[in-house]
């Protein structure tokens, strides 16, 4: 796997995604051995809404870095995927020319369900990849929901991708994806489109000058590309470079992977209470009647949480089975 031989890469992470617990014992242990091998690499996280052409955008970035002599791996966290229905994030169809370059590896977003789930298996197979020396990794996410949040904070560098309809950009605004993003690209600028994805790039970036420079000093910048034709994107891509090498520069980057995987701590604490409050028939009886009271109006939600945790807490009482 230090080689970063693809199938043993694939094998690592199917390990990490797996909820048994003998294979999750395994996993945590080929975790701790790989752990020092692991954090050279740049974390990029690509948003954008379903069409922005996310897919056609990172096949091309990924060849092209490639081409330079990169190492690059594709992520995915779409927590509503199935591999029955809709696209796939990360699916390899999607990316054809990346997906045949032996210098890449693509990795679909896991399908076990919860956000926490997902996230958790994505942030593990990070440290997988960048152990195998795969030096930039791209994580895919959709532009809708929580999944972003939990991108933004398992990578260095954000990238939105968006498009020239004024729409979009208001979506993004609303949503506060703006205030996750550190590099802006108004993508799909060519042919008709281009003059319109300048426009709506310059009223971006006016805008953004406007909310002023975010957290170390640094605002994003906005540009054009267009994945399909392969522009934009040596600019772009030297935008993602500045930014890692200024947080790198003034130590922040450190920081903020630090305060990541202390972030990262408190969600796997909170996810697995929730888990284990949800997996104990005791409590979720004591839960359901309390639901219930709640429902007819005989027992405050505070009353409530009370008593659940009440039930909770005399079922850990006894002995442990964590
Ligand atoms: P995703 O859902 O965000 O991954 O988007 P896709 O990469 O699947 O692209 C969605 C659609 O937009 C497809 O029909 C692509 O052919 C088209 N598309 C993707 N990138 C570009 C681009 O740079 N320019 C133009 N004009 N169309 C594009």
């Amino acid at each position: 796997m230090r080689a970063g031989s693809p199938r043993w890469v694939a094998r690592a992470i199917t390990l990490v995604e797996s909820t048994r617990p003998d294979h999750q014992e395994l996993a945590q242990r080929l975790l701790v051995e790989l752990t020092p091998l692991a954090g050279k690499a740049r974390r990029v996280g690509v948003t954008g809404v379903p069409g922005v052409g996310k897919s056609t955008f990172i096949d091309a970035l990924g060849v092209r870095l490639t081409g330079e002599g990169h190492r690059v791996a594709v992520l995915a966290v779409d927590p509503s995927s199935t591999r029955t229905g809709g696209s796939i994030l990360g699916d390899k169809t999607r990316m054809a020319r990346l997906s045949a370059d032996p210098a890449a590896y693509i990795r679909p977003s896991p399908t076990s369900g919860t956000l926490g789930g997902v996230a958790k298996a994505t942030r593990e197979a990070m440290v997988v990849v960048e152990a195998a020396g795969f030096d930039v990794v791209l994580v895919e996410t959709v532009g809708v929901g929580q999944s972003e949040t939990a991108v933004a904070e398992m990578v260095d560098t954000f990238l939105l991708l968006s498009l020239a309809r004024t729409g979009d950009q208001l979506q993004g605004m609303k949503k506060g994806v703006l205030e996750l993003a550190d590099v802006i690209a108004v993508n799909k600028a060519d042919g008709p489109h281009e003059a319109d994805a300048r426009k709506a790039a310059r009223e971006l970036a006016g805008a953004l000058r406007l909310l002023g420079p975010g957290a170390g000093g640094w605002t994003p910048p906005v540009v054009t590309c267009s994945g399909q034709e392969g522009t934009g994107l040596a600019e772009l891509w030297g935008h993602v470079v500045r930014h890692h090498d200024t947080l790198a520069a003034t130590g922040e980057l450190a920081a903020r992977r630090r305060r990541q995987q202390v972030g990262w701590t408190r969600a796997l604490v909170r996810d697995r209470l929730l888990a284990r409050l949800a997996a104990d028939p005791q409590v979720a009886e004591v839960a359901a009647a309390a639901e219930r009271e709640v429902l007819e109006g005989t027992l405050t939600p505070a009353l409530a949480a009370d008593r659940v945790l009440a039930a909770f807490a005399r079922v850990t009482a006894g002995p442990s089975r964590a």
